[in-house]
């Protein structure tokens, strides 16, 4: 497959990533959850400001890296475009000591990440690598995640940022940037300073696939149900006893019984438990509620709270309660209200030759709650694939499609009014 001028830039940039450990942790109680992602933060920062981005500037208590690019329109204008990568790799696979390489020209059979130890990758397991006979891909030596989930965003973003400022002839828009921590551990970019950003609206650059693009999200919420019991001697416990476990299981057995994660696909929501603590005394049922139509969402909250009542009828309000918090809520609402963004995003990925395509998307982004903070942004794939895994691996042809992407898409923002 033939080299664009992008191709090396974004090979070396993913494989230097990579190499840092920036691996989020679920469990880690400081902001960011690990302090190694300063690692790749500063090294992001000096790039930055290496290749001429302006208002450089790294946020050393929340980690997260900003970097301006300066219209170059003849008059200065065009509407500011922003956008956000998240440097964090998820925990679920070791992600330290990744050593990326590449395999040229790939030809369709098994790879073979580790002879020592015999981890082969095969079209078999993976049917998508079939999509990327004849490419270039860098992969990882089978012990360890890639973190392409999201550097390869970020070698993207990074090379764009490189080329514009390489070539002030080419005509773009105010372009904002910024790389955040803690994605993989539900960040939600929460402590994006919106006004240092500057941009008014954004795109996250996440997801497997190239040419993908997401609009539209789940609205989330978590459930908490508890449980206080009365724990008398069995023997004598007629009329007195509260079995707490009793009540958390006719809590559970109220719910629908098909709308669970394993019985849902496309637009069904669902009740997920994730955890059930029971003995006599207490019991605490946390579950989470999912759903892409609002309507529908606020629904599924009013029946927990109806069965909660019920049970609180029954056994004393002050023995049951149900308490509700909302994660986060599906960008579309907001989206829909800046049609131009998507209208923008999809023509830049078809005049860089890819059929855009999109589907809603079960779960939840940093742009679902940027959306509702007041930066609408909707996401485009980094073109990564297998996430989250041993077996990740990164297309080159998908980063250098995304660099020209972008590329367009920061043109066609410069083409609109500021305002
Ligand atoms: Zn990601």
């Amino acid at each position: 497959m033939e080299r664009t001028q992008f191709y090396e830039k974004v090979k070396e940039r993913l494989i230097r990533y990579a190499k840092v450990d920036t691996q989020s942790d679920h469990y880690g109680k400081d902001t960011p959850t690990t302090q190694k992602q300063f690692d790749l933060a500063r090294m992001l920062c000096e790039e930055l400001i290496s290749i001429g981005a302006s208002e450089v500037f790294l946020d050393e208590t929340a980690c997260v890296v900003y970097g301006k690019l300066p219209s170059t329109m003849p008059d200065g204008g065009g509407r500011p475009i922003g956008f956000v990568t998240h440097m964090d790799t998820a925990p679920d696979a070791p992600g330290a000591n990744v050593k990326p390489w590449v395999l040229e020209n790939y030809d369709g059979g098994e790879i073979v990440l580790n002879r020592e130890q015999g981890i082969v990758m095969s079209p078999k397991d993976f049917q998508n690598l079939l999509g990327y006979v004849g490419q270039d891909l860098v992969l990882t030596d089978g012990t360890t995640l890639l973190g392409g989930d999201d550097k390869a965003a970020i070698a993207s973003v990074m090379t764009m940022a490189e080329h514009f400022l390489t070539h002030p002839e080419i005509l773009h828009g105010p372009v904002s940037l910024a790389f955040t921590p803690g994605e993989e551990v539900g960040g939600l970019a929460k402590d994006l300073d919106l006004d240092r950003f500057g941009a008014k609206e954004a795109y996250t650059i996440d997801g497997d696939h190239l040419g993908y693009y997401m609009d539209e999200t789940f609205n989330a919420s978590e459930a908490t149900f508890t449980v206080k019991g009365l724990s008398v001697h069995p023997a004598t416990a007629k009329g007195i006893m509260v079995n707490a476990a009793d009540v958390a299981a006719e809590f559970l057995s109220m719910l629908p019984r098909f709308e669970k994660p394993q019985y849902t696909s496309g637009r069904e929501g669902f009740f997920h438990v994730i955890a059930v603590n029971a003995d006599v005394e207490q019991a605490k049922v946390v579950l989470i509620i999912r759903d892409h139509d609002r309507v529908q969402f606020r629904h599924r909250e009013a029946y927990l709270e109806k069965c909660a009542e019920t049970l609180q009828a029954q056994y004393g309000a002050e023995r049951v309660s149900l308490s509700v918090e909302q994660s986060y809520r599906n960008m579309k609402d907001v989206i829909d209200e800046y049609p131009f963004l998507i209208e923008n995003l999809t023509e830049a990925i078809r005049m860089s030759g890819v059929e855009p395509k999109t589907e809603p998307f079960r779960g939840g982004t940093d742009g679902s709650a940027l959306s509702w903070r007041g930066l609408p942004s909707p996401n485009l794939s980094a073109g990564y694939e297998n996430a989250h895994g041993r077996f990740e691996y990164v297309p080159i042809p998908s980063m250098e499609k995304n660099v020209e992407i972008l590329i367009r898409l920061c043109g066609l923002f410069g083409n609109m009014p500021a305002e």
